[in-house]
C-alpha cells in the first residue's frame, strides 16, 4: 500500500490542480488502505461512494478548471460529528441507527471545499474517554507496538482513536476530530501525528453532538502542520447557527506559516514539571525547548499557579454539562428506545438510557448531576467555575511575558489496552496537561517530539494566545523541520 497514500493533504490537492494525480485513483488507494486496515477498528462505517463522488466531482473540476481548496482530498470523519445521512452514533449504543437528516457545519464546510468522505471514525462513548475503550463498538487499536512488548495491543488514545489511528496507519490523509480536553491533542500525541484544537469559536459545534459544550472544539488531525492548516481553514468560520461562533474572518494559516520564530517569546511553565512523570517526557520537552531555541524563540520560565486545580475543576465542569447535555436521549427523539413490556413512559426512560448507555456516561452523568444538584450546586460547580476563571487568568498572566507555552501534551506514551480501565483516576491524569488551555479556550496543538524507549511517538504540547493559531502553527512547524521525526508504525494489519 505505498504510493498513492503516501501523499498527504497538500500533495493530493497540489497534484489533482497540476494533472499528474487522479482524485479517482487517490481515493480508490484510501478506500484500499481502509478496508485493509479493519482490524484496527478505526471505523465505525465505510462511505467509499462519497469519496468516489467527491474524487470524479474533483477530477472534472481540474479539467474544467474550477478547483476548491480541498478538491479530491478523502478525509475520515469522526462520529461526533452529524453526517446527512450517515450512521451517526457519537460511540455510543443509545443513537445507534440514527442517520442524521442534516450535516454538521463543519464536515458540511470540509465537503463544501470538494474533500470527499472515506467514512465515520471510531471514538469513546460521547467523546468521554482517553482511550478509545468507551466505544460502544469497540478499542480502537493503535498501529504502533513497543519494540519489545510483543504483539501487546496500544490505544491510539481518545477519545479521537479512530482518527488518530487512521492518520497515523495511512488509511486517511487527515481527519476530523473533537477536542473536549485533550481529544485531538493527546490521540495526536500517542500516534505520532499533528492536531490542533483552535481558539473556542473559531468552528461551529453546531451538528456536533454536545458533550460539555463550554468546552467542546472541533479541529483537524493530520500528518503535518501543513496538513492541519489546510484543514482548519476550510472547517472554522461563523455560523449563525451556534451562539458560541465567533464572527471573525477566517485567516489564511497556511500561506502564512513560517517558521522562523525571531522575536517570539516561549514560555515554559513551570507547573508542568510533576511528579512521577517519566524522565522520558521531560527529556522530550527538552527537546522541544532546544529546537524553538534554533528557530531564534526566545526562551522564558513562566508560572501558571492553578495549574494543580485544573484536572479536578475539569471533571466537574465537564460532568456537569454532560449530565444537561445527555438529558436529550431518552427514546423518543433519537436513536434507540427500549420498551418494556410492563410500564409506562418512565420506564421506557429508563429501561432505554440503562441499555444504551455506557459504565464510563453513567459515570459522567451522575458526577454531573451530582455537582449540580441544589445541596452541592456551591461547593462544586459553582467552584470549580471559579477555578475556571483563575485558571484563565494565569494565562492572561502569562501572556504579558510570553507569546507561546511549550508543554508536554500528555504524561506517558501510548500504553496498552485494558491497563487503565479499571481505574478511572488514572484513566483522567492523561488530561493532565491538556486540561488547562481547554478550559480557557485557548488555540493548543500536538506535533511530534521524538519517541521513547520503545520507539513509541512522544507529543509536544504549544499553546498561544486567543485566536493566534498562526503562532502555534509556526511553532509546531518549527518543531517539525527541526526535529527529524521520521518514525512509523510498521504495518502489521
Ligand atoms: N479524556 C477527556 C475526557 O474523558 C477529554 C475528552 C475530550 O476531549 N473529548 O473527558
Amino acid at each position: 500500500m505505498t504510493g498513492l497514500t503516501d501523499l498527504g493533504i497538500a500533495a493530493i490537492r497540489d497534484g489533482v490542480a497540476d494533472g499528474s494525480v487522479s482524485a479517482r485513483e487517490v481515493a480508490e488507494a484510501y478506500i484500499a488502505a481502509v478496508e485493509a486496515g479493519r482490524p484496527l477498528n478505526a471505523f465505525t462505517v465505510e462511505t467509499p461512494e462519497h469519496a468516489l463522488a467527491a474524487a470524479d466531482t474533483a477530477d472534472a473540476a481540474r479539467a474544467s478548471g474550477e478547483l476548491k481548496p480541498l478538491s479530491g482530498v478523502p478525509l475520515g470523519i469522526k462520529d461526533l460529528f452529524a453526517t446527512e445521512g450517515v450512521d451517526t452514533t457519537a460511540g455510543s449504543r443509545i443513537l445507534s441507527g440514527f442517520k442524521p437528516r442534516y450535516e454538521s457545519t463543519v464536515s458540511g464546510k470540509l465537503f463544501a471545499a470538494g474533500a470527499g468522505m472515506l467514512g465515520k471514525l471510531n471514538m469513546d462513548e460521547f467523546a468521554m474517554g482517553s482511550s478509545n475503550e468507551t466505544s460502544a463498538w469497540g478499542p480502537v487499536l493503535s498501529p504502533w507496538r513497543r519494540k519489545d512488548g510483543g504483539n501487546a495491543a496500544l490505544t491510539p488514545g481518545g477519545s479521537s482513536g479512530g482518527s488518530a489511528s487512521a492518520v497515523s496507519a495511512r488509511l486517511a490523509p487527515g481527519v476530523t476530530g473533537t477536542d473536549t480536553g485533550g481529544s485531538i491533542r493527546q490521540p495526536a500525541a500517542f500516534t505520532g501525528i499533528s492536531g490542533i484544537k483552535p481558539t473556542y469559536g473559531r468552528c461551529s459545534r453546531w451538528g456536533i453532538v454536545a458533550f460539555a459544550s463550554s468546552l467542546d472544539q472541533a479541529g483537524p488531525m493530520a500528518r503535518d502542520v501543513r496538513d492541519c492548516a489546510i484543514l482548519l481553514e476550510a472547517m472554522a468560520g461563523f455560523d449563525p447557527k451556534d451562539s458560541t461562533s465567533l464572527d471573525l474572518p477566517v485567516p489564511n494559516w497556511e500561506a502564512a506559516l513560517s517558521s522562523d520564530l525571531r522575536g517570539k517569546k516561549v514560555g515554559i511553565p513551570r507547573e508542568y514539571r510533576i511528579d512521577g512523570v517519566p524522565e522520558e517526557i521531560g527529556r522530550v520537552w527538552d527537546h522541544g525547548i532546544a529546537l524553538l531555541k534554533d528557530a531564534g524563540a526566545e526562551i522564558v520560565e513562566v508560572s501558571l499557579p492553578h495549574t494543580k486545580y485544573a484536572l479536578p475543576t475539569y471533571y466537574i465542569i465537564a460532568p456537569a454539562e454532560a449530565s444537561s447535555n445527555l438529558a436529550r436521549y431518552d427514546g423518543v427523539r433519537y436513536g434507540r428506545r427500549v420498551q418494556p413490556e410492563q410500564g409506562g413512559l418512565t420506564e421506557m426512560y429508563e429501561a432505554t438510557r440503562a441499555e444504551g448507555f455506557g459504565a464510563e456516561v453513567k459515570r459522567r452523568i451522575m458526577i454531573g448531576t451530582y455537582v449540580l444538584s441544589a445541596g452541592f450546586y456551591d461547593a462544586y460547580f459553582n467552584q470549580a467555575q471559579k477555578v475556571r476563571a483563575l485558571i484563565a487568568r494565569d494565562f492572561d498572566q502569562a501572556w504579558a511575558s510570553c507569546d507561546l507555552l511549550l508543554t508536554p501534551t500528555a504524561p506517558s506514551a501510548a500504553f496498552g489496552l485494558g491497563e487503565k480501565m479499571a481505574d478511572p483516576i488514572a484513566m483522567y491524569l492523561n488530561d493532565v496537561f491538556a486540561v488547562p488551555a481547554s478550559l480557557a479556550g485557548l488555540p493548543a496543538m500536538s506535533v511530534p517530539g521524538g519517541v521513547d524507549g520503545q520507539g513509541l511517538p512522544l507529543g509536544l504540547q504549544i499553546i498561544g494566545r486567543p485566536l493566534d493559531e498562526q503562532s502555534v502553527l509556526d511553532a509546531g512547524l518549527a518543531i517539525e523541520e527541526r526535529s527529524g521525526f521520521t518514525a512509523r508504525a510498521e504495518r502489521w494489519w
